[in-house]
């Protein structure tokens, strides 16, 4: 293991296969300990992390493709975040905010205020997980109408706790033998231009006359939907659907939730990635990158709505805890100081550029989409386009027991995916790429 005073190496080494010896015991006391439902991906334990590298308990070091799903976009360990961390841990760390408030928490909010295209004023709640803000942003929205019908998309991902099961749109793994799930969720058709074919105008003209037959504007509370859809698939959506939906939103007062959970805080080349597309929500949710690894999320939305919910209605013990609250506004004067917009375009200039040249080698590669940090290709047969969900899982695996560490997604799993940190090098990532090409040229 290197010492935490010395830089960790920006470079992969395998020096034994994975699991190593002190993994492999690893993995047998978590089996004895930890239920199966919480399954790992990786065949190692973490012992530390920089930059683009997680270094294991055998002396391996891998190649970080996935950012521990979106989480360490400014890096693992980026140095003005563990500053941070380490001046309020000092100072103290926990009060909750609901009985003696502190400033970081205020700053937060109003960095939050700044940087969402949500139409000001606003107002930000702050809570712990991904999952806990969508939970909020629907009572809010559900405050706010007066109505209680919530749509979301097919393919759609927005968590894992009970109200957020039902808006999830995949069973497996997420929602089976789990149910009965949240009344009053309703799925509406999305876009998703590889497989349905339809342009943005066309896809919004069905998901509209949903909305409109089957719940009815009387009754919608909210429309939620992630501008690029994570988990389903990193599916972007033609041109000018989100520009309908909201606009469609507006006319009928129904409030658009955007789900930023994976797409937000930089990742996309913007700072959320409805400025991609040129919409303004009116409540967005945040998580994962928001705070550089530690648990923090928020929600923030037009004042007049986040303050439909009467006092007390909102929050939790530890909902905007301190030591994430100083790790928050250190991964934002990171992502401001350090430019890492400009760096999500410099990936996505890179891995475009590999992945469109392996495509020419290999029809199995099918669509090749996403912004900035945030890219996938679908995994296909050629023949007819059909999704190769076993090819996947085999490749993701072998280029796993290479040393880099990839994630795949999609409602049919077929999708490998690349959320590197924004800070990795062109050579790690060029690098990493290249392990998973050569493991699906291998197949
Ligand atoms: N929404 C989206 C779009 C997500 O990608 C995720 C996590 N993958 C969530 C919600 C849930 O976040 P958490 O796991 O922090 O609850």
């Amino acid at each position: 293991m290197t010492s935490a005073s010395t830089p960790l190496p920006q470079s992969r080494r395998l020096v034994t296969d994975l699991p190593g010896p002190k993994a492999a015991e690893l993995l047998s006391r978590q089996k004895a300990a930890v239920p199966a439902g919480v399954a790992s991906l990786m065949q190692t334990f973490a012992v530390r992390a920089e930059g683009g590298v997680v270094e294991d308990v055998d002396g391996n070091r891998l190649i970080d493709l996935g950012s521990g799903i979106a989480v360490t976009s400014v890096g693992a360990s980026a140095p003005r975040v563990v500053a941070g961390v380490q001046e309020q841990v000092e100072q103290f760390t926990h009060t909750c905010f609901m009985v003696t408030p502190y400033e970081g928490y205020v700053a937060v909010a109003e960095k939050l205020g700044e940087l969402t295209p949500v139409p000001g004023p606003t107002r930000t709640a702050l809570f712990n997980s991904g999952a806990e803000a969508v939970e909020n942003a629907v009572k809010v929205a559900r405050a706010f109408t007066g109505k209680q019908a919530v749509a979301a998309f097919d393919h759609a991902y927005h968590g894992r706790t009970t109200l957020t099961m039902a808006l999830t749109s995949k069973s497996m793994p997420y929602k089976h033998s789990f149910g009965p799930f949240a009344s009053e969720i309703y799925r509406v058709s999305g876009s998703y231009p590889y497989r349905d074919g339809l342009s943005g105008d066309q896809a919004a003209d069905r998901a509209i006359d949903q909305l409109e037959k089957q719940i009815g504007a009387a009754s919608l509370a909210a429309v939620i939907m992630e501008p690029i859809q994570g988990e389903g698939g990193f599916i972007v959506p033609a041109p000018g659907f989100l520009q309908r939906i909201t606009q469609w939103c507006r006319d009928n007062d129904v409030v658009f939730i955007a789900d930023e959970i994976q797409t937000g805080f930089a990742r996309t080349g913007q700072w959320f990635a409805s400025e991609h597309e040129g919409i303004q929500p009116d409540v967005i949710t945040t998580a994962k990158g928001i705070a550089g690894g530690m648990p923090l999320s928020a929600v923030t939305g037009r004042a007049d709505i986040m303050d439909a919910a009467h006092p007390g209605g909102l929050g939790g013990t530890y909902g905007g805890n301190p030591v994430a609250c100083a790790a928050a506004l250190g991964a934002i004067e990171t992502i401001e100081q350090d430019d890492l917009l400009q760096e999500a375009s410099r990936i996505e200039a890179i891995a475009m550029e590999h992945l469109r040249a392996a495509q020419k080698q290999d029809a199995r590669i099918g669509e090749i989409r996403g912004r900035g940090a945030m890219l996938a290709f679908e995994v296909v047969d050629p023949g007819t386009g059909e999704p190769d969900a076993a090819l996947t899982s085999a490749v993701a695996a072998a280029a796993r027991s290479a040393g880099v560490i990839t994630l795949t997604c999609g409602t049919y799993g077929n999708v490998i995916r690349l959320l590197p940190p924004l800070t990795i090098s062109d050579e790690l990532l060029r690098e990493g790429l290249s392990v998973i090409t050569d493991a699906l040229a291998a197949h």
